[in-house]
């Protein structure tokens, strides 16, 4: 079995698909996806989902680069973070790539994210680009280590890999891990400890090879599993084992240790 740790299937490019994606899934042994919100005004949607279907589950976040959204309160997040099927909170993070000037409101926005991750018990879902040593400065100084989480569709150094797993978080790997010029990040997931690996598709962004260019879908972090056991030398089986376990220890212990 495989799962998808972070998705997007709420877009609106899914509308009246969702019972494609499922059969793709389940023609794929992709079990379950986890659908990870962007603002709180979507939130509604992306709960829906994953109270409609077994194979969903959901976050509640407002991503780092959403500048028409409002920053929320702690308690905005805490109190729809109570839904059984709400297991993280995120995405948020630092994106300096997409947007620049006096980016203060982002590193406050992602202080609140942490706060309300420890004082309600789930992980965070972490977001970074080109801002690596900022993430994990915040990271630190909130002590987002007391929850941990993920640093979703890696992109960065082994040495920002390293600190992040230092702090108790995963690394979570995209399709870009599949593209011939993502050297530096293949060699992040053929040297990492696979007990702290995760892996996501991005829906819609980030095809993987075959499909790069097309608009992505849960079913396909089945090739991310591929590559990563390619680049390990280990079975695809392996790899797909290690991450799912991974997945429900860190979103869904109940779940995970029924299983056990
Ligand atoms: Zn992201
Ligand atoms: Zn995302």
């Amino acid at each position: 079995m495989l799962v998808d740790s972070h998705c997007h299937i709420d877009f609106e490019e899914y509308s009246g698909r969702i019972p494609q994606i499922l059969e793709s899934m389940a023609r794929n042994q992709v079990t379950h996806a986890l659908c990870v919100c962007v603002n709180l005004t979507d939130f509604p949607r992306v709960l829906a989902l994953a109270e409609s279907h077994i194979q969903f589950f959901a976050s509640v976040g407002v991503h780092p680069d959403q500048t028409e959204n409002a920053s929320p309160e702690i308690s905005d997040l805490i109190e729809r973070a109570r839904q059984p099927k709400v297991v993280a909170i995120g995405e948020t993070g630092l994106d300096y790539y997409r947007q620049s000037g006096d980016l203060e409101w982002q590193r406050t926005r992602f202080r609140t994210h942490i706060r309300a991750a420890r004082e309600c018990g789930k992980p965070l879902i972490i977001h970074t680009r080109d801002a690596g040593e900022d993430t994990l400065r915040v990271m630190r100084e909130e002590r987002a280590d007391t929850i941990g989480g993920v640093m979703h569709c890696f992109t960065e150094t082994q040495d920002v890999a390293t600190a992040a797993m230092e702090l108790n978080f995963h690394i979570s790997f995209s399709g870009i891990v599949t593209f011939k010029n993502a050297v530096a990040i293949k060699e992040v997931a053929k040297s990492m400890p696979l007990d702290r690996m995760l892996i996501e598709t991005d829906s819609p962004y980030l095809a993987p090879m075959p499909n790069r260019g097309k608009t992505n879908e849960p079913a396909w972090v089945r090739h991310v599993a591929e590559e990563i056991a390619r680049l390990r030398g280990i079975s695809l089986e392996a790899v797909a084992e290690a991450t799912s376990a991974n997945f429900f220890r860190l979103f869904a212990p109940i779940i995970y240790n029924k299983a056990l």
